[in-house]
């Protein structure tokens, strides 16, 4: 194992693949052209997705593949190169399903030799994966199923006697196949999204542990160790960085409750009394124990809180503006420590925090209007603002009790079932919930809630309120040619640019490992800089024009998957909600125009060079080098 090393670039980086059908194990060479094509995380995953993965499959059957990958990046001392992706056909909206952590698991699988796992078939029994450099080894896990992730990571540490290993797992809401369960490493960084969890839960694999020991070769040594000293110089500099290091990503609360776009009471309303209560601020004031980061990343926004209300366990972290946007303001909740509590609750038993949280204040919006009623709740009282109802939902849904088995199915299974218009205010795109944003404040948010092919996502695009005016963001835009302000609420062809390659930017990011928090527009990486870096670590001539199409190759990628899957323009759309007046705050009677809107991603269909359905044109593919690509 001394004599193992990682090779350089020129020569490929290994591919793990793992069957748990058969228990075979094996890996292969990925060339450094397919590498440069795709770079990593989102773009090499699809690329996988769509070569392997046959259309129309059940996402929770044996035909289902994960597909785990890190980047040319990862594993290299560049602040915020930590992410990492899962991608599969999601159970929760049988589409394309893509998520992205940051912690210290992709650093440790990418110093263990490899970019990546394919992951195939069905165990058995339950399992984990152990890692450690080349030794591969499929290990029982019977002993750990039902436990919390806490449990899990403390047991399987012990078994292999080493206290650094990294593990990615579910936890039991992945096991009873929950189907928004997450995927957690080092119990509180989360691939949220899609849930990843109820896949692995599908695979009998209770969660993959790495430890990786191997040096990362990188073609230009000294010019890396300058661009991370310089990061560390200059990460201070940037204010947005400062606020995330300060009071986490709670720290624009205070924003949105001032500009009226704040969730509130199931996006009823856009300002919420008592929100002071849990901004970030309150949150360093009160409950914060410490900061953490992520792999070599100086800012470290992590919060990890504790507090003897509740009993909330440090170990868990602490949590981010969308869990507290969803489990207070959206719930009518604004006890930080109960909202801590919800947190911690979700990362034991491996729930995504903001596909509960949204259930749970679908469900007490239904309870008011009388469609769910105590018989259906096991008499759990649903009101809004009921701390101790929320706390007992998350149980509920976690064990698929009473309304929790249906609530754990998604908003837009749910809304179905209980019929009475509640599909009105299912938050939800093509199945997924809504992240606490909210459109009617922030119109490129909208956009890309509604054409996502993952289904709402909050990452899809930088923020509206960034470019809304002469900001550092704005400045940072121009080398890809905006330059003017846009208003927040616009529907307007500057909003439509803006939008289109910002999401290539956030593509980018996604398919370069690299995390948003730390990259141009508003924080501290700049384009030109980002640029060198890449250079500096894979000795690759490359420019923002090669980088942007990259995004926009990840992008189309994953539109395909979903047009082989049956998607159709129809399933890109907002819910009803985002069509009436918002309620209270700055910007109360605020509303999207539907018509309007409906032309807005018409419009964007047509920037994209998609047809009037949304599907890529020939020739957009053969532009993007996808042409190898079937869709039908
Ligand atoms: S900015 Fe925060 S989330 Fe991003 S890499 Fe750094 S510590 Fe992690």
């Amino acid at each position: 194992m001394e004599n193992m090393i990682i090779p350089p670039l020129k020569d490929g980086r290994k591919l793990l693949r793992v069957n748990l059908t058969t228990g075979e194990v094996k890996t292969e060479m990925i060339a450094e052209r397919i590498l440069r094509r795709y770079y990593g995380g989102g773009a090499l995953a699809t690329y996988f997705l769509l070569n392997e993965l046959k259309p129309g499959i059940d996402p929770l059957g044996e035909e289902n593949l994960l597909v785990i990958t890190c980047s040319v990046l990862t594993g290299t001392l560049i602040p915020g190169a930590s992410r990492y992706t899962i991608a599969s056909k999601s159970p929760l909206t049988n589409g394309f399903a893509e998520s992205e952590a940051g912690g210290f698991w992709g650093p440790q699988l990418a110093k263990a030799g490899y970019i990546g796992i394919i992951i195939s078939g069905v165990s058995e029994k339950p399992v984990y994966l152990w890692i450690h450099n080349e030794k591969v080894e499929i290990r029982d896990a019977s002993h750990l199923t039902g436990k919390s992730t806490g449990e899990v990571e403390g047991l399987i540490r012990e078994e292999l006697g080493d206290n650094k290993i990294v593990i990615a797992q579910t936890g039991p809401a992945g096991e009873k196949l929950v189907k928004y369960a997450c995927v957690l490493n080092n119990l509180k960084h989360a691939n949220g999204r899609t849930g990843m969890g109820a896949v692995f839960g599908s695979k009998k694999l209770r969660g993959i542990a790495v430890r990786g020991t191997l040096d990362m070769p990188v073609a230009n040594p000294d010019a890396v160790k300058e661009h991370v000293k310089w990061f560390g110089e200059n990460w201070k500099n940037n204010t947005s960085n400062v606020r995330l290091n300060k009071y986490g990503t709670a720290h624009s609360i205070s924003g949105l409750q001032n500009t009226g776009t704040l969730p509130s009471y199931n996006w009823r309303d856009g300002e919420f009394k008592d929100a002071e209560k849990f901004y970030g601020e309150t949150m360093t004031d009160t409950i914060l124990l410490k900061n953490e980061g992520c792999y070599a990343c100086p800012v470290r926004c992590k919060r990890v809180v504790s507090g003897t209300e509740y009993n909330v366990d440090p170990i868990y972290g602490g949590p981010e503006y969308e869990t507290i946007g969803g489990f207070g303001s959206i719930c009518g909740i604004s006890d930080l420590p109960a909202i801590s509590k919800a947190h911690e609750m979700c990362n034991a038993v491996g729930l995504d925090t903001v596909s509960t949280s949204v259930a749970i204040g679908f469900a007490m919006e239904c309870y008011e209007k009388g469609i769910i009623t105590d018989k259906d709740t096991n008499g759990v009282k649903l009101d809004w603002g009921n701390i101790e109802s929320m706390l007992k939902m998350i149980d509920m849904i976690a064990n698929g009790e009473a309304i929790g088995k249906l609530l754990g199915e998604g908003v837009a299974k749910a809304a179905k079932v209980l019929g009475h218009d509640s599909d009105k205010f299912a938050m939800e795109v093509k199945g997924q919930e809504f992240a606490a944003h909210d459109p009617r404040g922030k119109t490129g948010v909208g956009l890309g809630f509604a054409i996502s092919p993952t289904g709402a996502d909050h990452l899809e695009i930088a923020h509206d309120g960034g470019f809304a005016d002469y900001t550092i963001a704005l400045e940072n835009v121009a080398p890809i040619g905006i330059h003017e302000p846009v208003d927040m609420v616009a529907l307007t062809n500057e909003k439509l640019r803006l939008f289109y390659k910002l999401q290539q930017v956030c593509s980018l990011n996604n398919s370069t490992g690299m995390c948003n928090l730390v990259m141009a527009p508003a924080f501290t990486f700049p384009f030109d800089k980002f640029i060198e870096v890449v250079g500096a670590v894979t000795g690759w001539r490359i420019s923002m024009y090669e980088l942007m199409m990259l995004g926009e190759r990840a992008n189309n990628m994953a539109r395909c998957f979903n047009v082989r899957e049956g998607f159709t323009a129809a399933d890109d759309r907002l819910p009803e909600r985002c069509f009436e007046p918002l309620g209270n705050g700055a910007r109360k009677g605020q509303f999207l125009d539907k018509q309007e809107f409906r032309s807005f991603i018409d419009n964007y269909y047509s920037i994209c060079g998609w047809d009037t359905e949304g599907v890529p044109t020939p020739a957009k593919l053969i532009e993007l080098e996808l042409e190898w690509i079937k869709l039908s």
